[in-house]
């Protein structure tokens, strides 16, 4: 592989960051890596575990001089985070983001960025439960879906450098709208993450069974179905209120489907159960 930007910056140097880190060293894809974090301690950590060949405790200072800018930062902080690189950064340089909500960094970032600087918004469909500068690997992205939500001005070189750069480090690129790229997500991740969050709070809930009985015994439905409520709360939190309106639309549908459902179960409705499980079965094993 060759190298496609000099010098890359990650600001937040979580599991994202930390994974573009490793997989960005691996390709050979860049000169250079600096990172800042906010806290001594992930600083420390990213030192100890050389996530980046230099670590700031201020993101004005890591920007400076680099070719690509990536924010990794929740989707709350973008804004604040923009105001405070736009004037250091780079004439010429790309700013990317790879929040999990689209339209509202957009809003949040780009009055900030000064002209002569690309600003191309994205989001790597790649996760896991775990957070923190030493959750990250090289193969997050491995041959996962990485969207790219350009602004109707944005510099098609500038757009089609970073695409290679996605494409290296594994992973398939697509470009999208942002607002739908933003009803999509409530759809494929924002109410299921919010569903399995209920789910362990239901079962917290619950008088006559402990928490205890809830662990010992968690079935594979249980398991499987929550283990994404092991996630972050503050990336979490910041991606509802960012996301209110696809996420209050999609879960208006999903009540009404459930009380449709719990409709069925009480009136002994067998085909109306058989026929949706039917239906959806065949959708879910269309997804690898
Ligand atoms: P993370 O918690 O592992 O890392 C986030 C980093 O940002 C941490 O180092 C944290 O200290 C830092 N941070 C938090 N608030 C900050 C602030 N106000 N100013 C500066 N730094 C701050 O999170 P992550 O999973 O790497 O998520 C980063 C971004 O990627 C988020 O916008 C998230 O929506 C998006 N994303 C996450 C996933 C996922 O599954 N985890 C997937 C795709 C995209």
């Amino acid at each position: 592989m060759s190298v496609i930007y000099d010098r890359v910056a990650l600001i937040g140097l979580g599991l994202i960051a930390g994974s573009m880190a490793h997989a960005m060293r691996d390709g050979g894809l860049a000169r250079e890596i600096v990172g800042y974090a906010r806290s001594a301690e992930t600083r420390d950590i990213a030192r100890e575990i050389g996530l980046c060949d230099e670590v700031f405790d201020s993101a004005a200072e890591a920007v400076k001089g680099a070719d690509l800018v990536v924010l990794a930062v929740p989707v709350g902080a973008m804004g604040d985070v923009a105001a405070e690189i736009a004037p250091h950064l780079k004439p010429g340089a790309t700013v990317t983001d790879v929040g999990s909500v689209k339209q509202s960094v957009i809003d949040a970032v780009a009055p900030h960025l000064p002209e002569g600087v690309h600003f191309i918004p994205g989001h790597p469909l790649a996760g896991t439960e775990h957070s923190g500068p030493r959750s990250g690997f090289a193969g997050l992205f491995r041959n996962r879906w990485w969207l790219l939500t350009p602004l109707p001005d944005s510099d098609e070189a500038a757009v089609q450098r970073l695409t290679g750069l996605i494409v290296a480090i594994g992973a398939k690129s697509d470009r999208m709208d942002p607002a739908h790229h933003d009803l999509v997500l409530a759809v494929t991740s924002h109410a299921p993450h919010l569903i399995a969050y209920t789910m362990v709070g239901v079962a917290d809930h619950l008088r006559r069974v402990t928490d205890e009985e809830v662990i010992q015994y968690s079935a594979a439905g249980f398991r499987d179905f929550t283990r994404i409520a092991a996630s972050d709360p503050t990336m979490w939190r910041d991606v509802f209120l960012h996301n209110k309106e696809a996420t209050l639309d999609i879960l208006g549908r999903f009540t009404e489907e459930l009380f449709m459902l719990q409709r069925a179960i009480r009136m002994g409705d067998g085909q109306q159960l058989f026929d949706y499980f039917t239906r959806t079965r065949a959708i879910r094993r269309g997804i690898i």
